[in-house]
This record gives structure tokens, sequence and C-alpha cells, in this order.
């Protein structure tokens, strides 16, 4: 039999953020499912790949360095990708620090906000539950579903912590410009995450006249239209493509590990452009 070709998953999370398994069982599951790398994208958040990379290295996985980073643009959520970053980098460390600490505040924010409808949780249970990780919205949502507030945990985000809701607190003051910049001074390769849930592909060439390098075109929330959409646009644009599954275990958000895969070509891409620019 002909050994199968290489791919990857380059959009998972961890317990380091809002996903259900540790990073060392990730890597496990990864090679399970038969990719030959991964990029680990935890929000915010860089800390999983130390804890990763020994059992990464033992099961011959190739994995990425990668991060998933909050934006807010003309009110929008934006989510950017990025990999092969160095983490070292100082701007980028402080950068993530302050990001952990405001988001710490809006998670404060947000359970005063629920208080005045008559929601009442604390905060800490909500601080507690992220543990040693970026603290976000699904942690609120597991809270609130804890309690009895809402029967599953996409009520959360239509009933009182999405846009437009009560609840609803932005999740970081910065720009995509801002967040693009801190990448590319890391040495990363910034990308577009889910572009289907922006729902405003204007802003994508703005996003490019910032430095953005990439679209994430392979994603469980593209329909096959809509893959072949970005991928017009991608290559209008001269942008990378990536792809991943934005698997976070039980979480439920995103598909299961590998469902979204992408060959291993575009990996190459990615480390060439990061090459050429980073050396
Ligand atoms: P945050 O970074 O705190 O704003 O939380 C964003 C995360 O919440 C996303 O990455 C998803 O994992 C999750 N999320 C956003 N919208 C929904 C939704 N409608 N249903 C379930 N999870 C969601
Ligand atoms: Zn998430
Ligand atoms: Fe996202
Ligand atoms: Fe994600």
């Amino acid at each position: 039999m002909p050994k199968p070709a290489a791919t990857a998953d380059l959009h998972l999370h961890t317990t380091l953020s809002d996903g259900t398994d540790a990073p060392e069982r990730l890597v496990e599951l990864a090679h399970e499912v038969g990719l030959s790398a991964l990029a680990i994208t935890d929000h915010d958040n860089i800390d999983a790949l130390a804890r990763a990379q020994a059992i990464a290295n033992r099961l011959s996985l190739e994995l990425i360095p990668g991060i998933e980073m909050s934006a807010t643009a003309e009110g929008l959520e934006v989510h950017v990708l990025s990999f092969f970053l160095d983490f070292a980098n100082a701007a980028l460390r402080r950068h993530l620090s302050d990001q952990q600490a405001r988001r710490v505040a809006r998670v404060h924010e947000m359970v005063r906000r629920l208080r005045r409808i008559g929601v009442t949780i604390e905060a800490q249970e909500v601080l507690q539950l992220a543990g040693e990780g970026t603290v976000g919205r699904p942690h609120v949502a597991r809270v609130l579903l804890k309690h009895g507030y809402i029967s599953s945990l996409s009520e959360a985000f239509t009933k009182y912590i999405g846009p437009d809701n009560p609840g609803f607190v932005p999740g970081s003051p910065m720009s995509p410009a801002q967040i693009i910049r801190v990448i590319r001074e890391a040495g990363g390769v910034p990308v577009l995450a889910h572009p289907v849930y922006l729902k405003r592909d204007a802003l994508i060439e703005t996003f490019v006249r910032d430095g953005l390098v990439g679209l994430e075109v392979y994603h469980p929330g593209h329909t096959p239209d809509l893959v072949r959409h970005y991928e017009q646009i991608a290559d209008r644009l001269k942008l990378l493509k990536t792809g991943g599954s934005d698997y976070h275990g039980d979480a439920k958000e995103g598909a299961p590990i590998g469902t979204v895969r992408i060959p291993y070509g575009l990996v190459e891409a990615l480390r060439a452009w990061h090459a050429a620019h980073v050396g």
C-alpha cells in the first residue's frame, strides 16, 4: 500500500485556552488520526507548546508554533492565527500578559453585567474553571450551564454573552493592524481565521494592507462553496492558504481533530514565507 500523503491540522485548542484536552493528550490524538504536523493555536496563549513538544518528538509529529489572537475591527470580533512565531519575543510576551489581565478584568465585568439582569454567577468560579489557561466566554458559558441558566453552551452566546446580549464585553481593544504588527515583529506568519464568522470580505483587503499574509480557507464553518469562494479571494490577494478543525475537545466548538486537514505542501509554503521574510 502506498504511504498516505502527509497532512496537517493547523487550528487546535487545549486546556491552556478553552479546549478540554491537555496539550499532551492533543498530540496523542493527532498521532492517532494520522496527522504529520499540527499547530496548537490557543487563544492569546503560547504555553501549550513546551508541554506538547516532548511527546511530539517521541511520536515523530511536527509541532508548529501557533496562536490565535483576538482583535476588534468596526465592533466585530477578528481572530488572527499565526504560525512560526518566536515565543521568546519580548513584545509578544508583553502583549499576551496584558491580554491575560484584560481577559480576567473582562470576566469580572461580564459577571457584573449579568448580575444586573438577575443572573448571579461568581467570577471566581469562572476563573477557577480556566485554571492556568486563558479565560474566555466558553468558561462563562460552562458556569451558566452548571447553574441552570441555559440548557446548552451555544445558548449562552445567543442569550447572555454574544454580541448584542446584556452580558457582552468585547474581547480585545486591539485592532487587527496592531495584532498583525506584533505577530510580524515576532517573526510570525499572520493568517485571518475563519473568515465566515467575520462575514465582511471587504475587511480582508484592508488587513492585507496592514500586513496579513494568509487566509484560513479550510475550516469546519466553511461549506464547499465557501471554501471555493475563499480560495478565490486568497488567490486574488496572493494570500497563503491554511486550515484546521478548530477542535476544542468536548467543548463541541469546531470539529473533531483531523477532520479538516490540509496537504503538507501548504505547511511548506508557510515555512518558505517565514524563511524568506525572517530567515
Ligand atoms: P472569547 O475569546 O472569550 O471571546 O471567546 C471566544 C470563543 O468562544 C470562540 O473561540 C469559541 O470557542 C467560543 N464561541 C464563540 N461563539 C460561540 C457560539 N455561538 N457557540 C459556542 N461557542 C462559541
Ligand atoms: Zn475557542
Ligand atoms: Fe476563532
Ligand atoms: Fe479557534
